[in-house]
C-alpha cells in the first residue's frame, strides 16, 4: 500500500526527526523540501543561488520554485511507494497545488499530521539543534546528544553542525513566518477532515509512538 502524508508543524517540532523514522520504517521516501534547498546552496546550483537569501533570513522561498521542486521530485521512482513530505507545504497555494499535482496523477494526500509544542519550547531546541553534515541524523545537545562531544554517532570524527538559520534572531522570523503563513494549514486540512493532531513533547520514541497511532501505521 502507497501512503502519502504530510508531517506540519512549526520549526523545530521534530517534523524531520519523526519524518526520517516514519520513512525508513515504511521505505516511503523522505521529501524534505529544507534538506533539498540546503544542499543546493550548498552545491551552489542555480536553485541554490536563488533559495539562499530567503533561507538565510528566515523567509519562503518563492511557492512557484517550491511547487516545481516538489513536483519532480514526488515523481521519482522511489516515492511510488509512497512519502512523507517534511516542510512542504508551508502556504495555502503549496497546499492547492499539491492536491491537483496528486489528483493528476490519480493520487491523493492520505494524511496531513500536525505536530504540535508550546513555543518556548520550539526555541529552546532549535538552539539546541545540530545536525551531522555527512548523514544529516539530527541532534539536540540537551535533550538527544550525541554519545561523543559533538560527533556524529554513525561518523566518528566528523563534527556536528548548526544550520545558519538556527541562529536566534532568525529562529523568532522563522516562528512569525511559520504563524502569518503556514498555520492557516491546519484550517485547511481541518476543513477538509484530514488533519491529525499529534502532541509534540516528550521523548522522541513517545512521539513516534503517538504519531504511528494516529496514521495507523
Ligand atoms: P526547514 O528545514 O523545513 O525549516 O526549511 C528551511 C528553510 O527552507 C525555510 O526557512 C525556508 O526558507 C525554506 N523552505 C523549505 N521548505 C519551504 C517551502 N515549502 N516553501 C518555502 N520555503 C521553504
Amino acid at each position: 500500500m502507497s501512503v502519502r502524508v504530510v508531517l506540519l508543524g512549526p520549526p523545530g517540532v521534530g517534523k524531520g526527526t519523526q519524518g526520517r523514522r516514519l520513512a525508513a520504517q515504511h521505505r516511503w521516501a523522505l521529501i524534505s523540501t529544507g534538506e533539498i534547498l540546503r544542499d543546493a546552496v550548498a552545491r551552489r546550483s542555480p536553485l541554490g543561488l536563488e533559495a539562499r537569501q530567503q533561507m538565510e533570513q528566515g523567509l519562503l522561498v518563492a511557492d512557484d520554485v517550491m511547487i516545481g521542486l516538489v513536483h519532480d521530485r514526488s515523481a521519482e521512482q522511489d516515492a511510488s511507494a509512497g512519502f512523507v513530505l517534511d516542510g512542504f507545504p508551508r502556504t495555502v497555494p503549496q497546499a492547492n497545488a499539491l492536491d491537483s499535482m496528486l489528483q493528476s496523477r490519480g493520487q491523493r494526500l492520505d494524511a496531513a499530521v500536525g505536530l504540535e509544542a508550546p513555543r518556548e519550547e520550539l526555541v529552546r531546541r532549535l538552539s539546541a539543534r545540530r545536525e551531522c553534515p555527512l548523514c544529516k541524523r539530527a541532534y539536540n545537545l540537551i535533550t538527544a546528544p550525541p554519545l561523543n562531544d559533538e560527533e556524529c554517532d554513525d561518523h566518528p570524527g566528523t563534527r556536528l553542525t548548526q544550520r545558519e538559520d538556527d541562529k536566534e534572531e532568525t529562529v523568532r522570523r522563522r516562528l512569525e513566518v511559520y504563524e502569518r503563513q503556514t498555520a492557516p494549514l491546519l484550517d485547511y486540512y481541518r476543513g477538509q477532515g484530514r488533519l491529525r493532531s499529534v502532541p509534540a513533547t516528550g521523548p522522541v520514541d513517545d512521539v513516534y509512538h503517538s504519531l504511528s497511532q494516529a496514521l495507523g501505521c
